[in-house]
């Protein structure tokens, strides 16, 4: 098996060497991830300025990108062949709910998804230590799964691992994405030469607590497998919404309808 391997962290994040240890179990593993930690960017795609990738060693390459761009760049240009499998983390940190809109582990992972490939992406949740290398069994299981068994298409798998100091581990749990809001803070200072700036510094949270929630079940110490997919269309408003369908101009509008439909 061909593995591709990236992350939001950086290429220097310990739980990017852990996920390449793991991955190189079941294949050949390349490394395209940031050059610095890109945590945050979701799924975004450099398009106004040059990308530079600098090969670190045999198969492994830092990008001055997303982790979007690390998958694209990786499967377009970098890569002598077509992985099998795009794996993403092991963030430092969750990914959890609302998480997965912000999180660049998932943006990377979700690239290789809307590519017609396999993903996952791994998050380590801890109060602070992150025990990555303890983390490895769990990735190691996630991996021989989806290695043996076919994912539905258009679909990839985020994957939370509660470390011990959140709660012992009890095994794993298919759920879906929970409520979680973080505070609403936002840090005023001055920096060093007198100029002004401010901080997204939202660190408190609250979430749902429901077991059948990713949200909940990490904290009853489950490993948290949730199917996620690029299509964020809500099909389920459409009837809601079915005038759109027929709307008209007023009359004494200076714009027209013509043809339209
Ligand atoms: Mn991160």
């Amino acid at each position: 098996m061909r593995i591709l391997v990236t992350n939001d962290d950086g290429i220097l994040s310990p739980g990017l060497d852990s996920l390449v240890r793991v991955a190189r179990r079941f294949g050949e593993v390349f490394v395209v991830a940031p050059d610095v930690e890109r945590s945050g960017v979701s799924h975004a795609i450099t398009l106004t300025e040059p990308l530079r990738a600098r090969e670190m060693g045999p198969g492994c390459w830092a990008l001055s990108g997303t982790p979007a761009d690390c998958v694209f760049i990786g499967l377009n240009h970098l890569l002598p062949s077509r992985p099998d499998l795009v794996l993403a983390g092991v963030n430092r940190g969750p990914n959890l709910g609302f998480d997965v809109l912000y999180s660049g582990t998932v943006g990377g992972a979700m690239e290789g998804t809307i590519q017609g490939l396999p993903a996952v992406a791994f998050s380590l949740v801890s109060a602070g230590t992150f025990p990555f290398a303890w983390s490895e069994p769990v990735v190691d299981r996630i991996i021989r799964d989806v290695a043996t068994h076919s994912m539905p298409d258009g679909v990839m798998l985020n994957v939370n691992i509660p470390a011990p100091d959140v709660a012992p581990l009890k095994g794993f749990r298919l759920t879906r994405l929970g409520n979680r809001f973080y505070s609403s803070d936002v840090i005023h200072r001055t920096d060093p030469r007198g100029g002004e700036y401010l901080w997204i510094g939202g660190t408190r949270v609250t979430m749902e607590s429901a077991p059948d929630a990713d949200t909940g079940a990490i904290h009853e110490g489950f490993v948290s497998v949730t199917p996620v997919k690029p299509d964020l269309m809500a099909r389920e408003a459409m009837p809601a919404l079915a005038r759109y369908d027929a709307m008209t101009m007023p009359p004494d509008s200076a714009a027209s309808l013509e043809g339209n439909r």
